[in-house]
């Protein structure tokens, strides 16, 4: 069994190979994304390479193979069923489960998790949108535009939420900006970095572009 920090480094690359498919992971990539030194990550790597849960190429960054991938699935498997189980029936605040799950994945027994999939009804997204792995590690990460790119004036409904700091999680909680939310993109303007927004209720609201990048729509349907 993997100690969680080994599962900590495994999901972290899982998540950015995903957020760029086909490029290797950085060094720099995993010690930002975990908060740790670079010579740490480098000697963990190593480590990790030698397990056979990644290939590392010195210089240029490190892969997952097949094994160290289900592994890193499977830890997010259980961070995102958490999560979900966290707010939807524990009733906790959507901004404040992150820390909590951090803890918990590493520490639920896989028959807790099936049960709390299957009281859930076999999900398909945690509460910021993000895909839940199936039970055999496999994950659908479907491809979806921003509130930068989704055409204007379309009805849309947010999907997925790109940044899960506590603080922006609040501000989309106030905006009334959660998965879920429709709404139209109404203008966009360059020049001033804003985007004009009209929630499905007939609320307008603007947002800055960066904000605005870290939402996540589908056509709804
Ligand atoms: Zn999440």
């Amino acid at each position: 069994m993997p100690t969680s920090t080994v599962e900590d480094y495994l999901k972290c690359i899982l998540v950015e190979q995903q957020r760029s498919p086909g490029s290797l992971v950085t060094t720099g990539q995993i010690s930002s994304g975990l908060g740790v030194a670079p010579g740490t990550v480098t000697a963990m790597v190593k480590t990790l390479a030698d397990s056979g849960l990644l290939s590392y190429e010195p210089y240029s960054g490190v892969l997952l193979t097949d094994h160290g991938r289900q592994l890193a699935a499977h830890v997010l498997r259980r961070h995102r069923l958490v999560e979900l189980f966290l707010v939807a029936v524990m009733g906790m605040d959507w901004s404040e489960v992150h820390s909590e799950a951090e803890l918990l994945e590493h520490a639920v027994s896989d028959r807790l998790i099936e049960r709390m999939d299957e009281m859930l009804g076999h999900p398909s997204v945690d509460p910021h949108g993000d895909p839940i792995p199936d039970i055999h590690g496999e994950v659908h990460e479907p491809v979806l535009p921003n509130l930068l790119g989704c055409p204007l004036e379309a009805l849309v409904k947010v999907a997925r939420v790109g940044d899960q700091s506590r603080e922006f999680l609040m501000l989309v909680e106030r905006r009334r900006l959660k998965p879920g939310s429709r709404l139209r993109v109404t203008s966009r303007d360059e020049a001033a970095d804003t985007v004009e927004l009209r929630l499905e209720g007939g609320e307008e609201l603007s947002l800055g572009f960066r904000a605005a990048s870290k939402i996540l729509v589908e056509p709804h349907t």
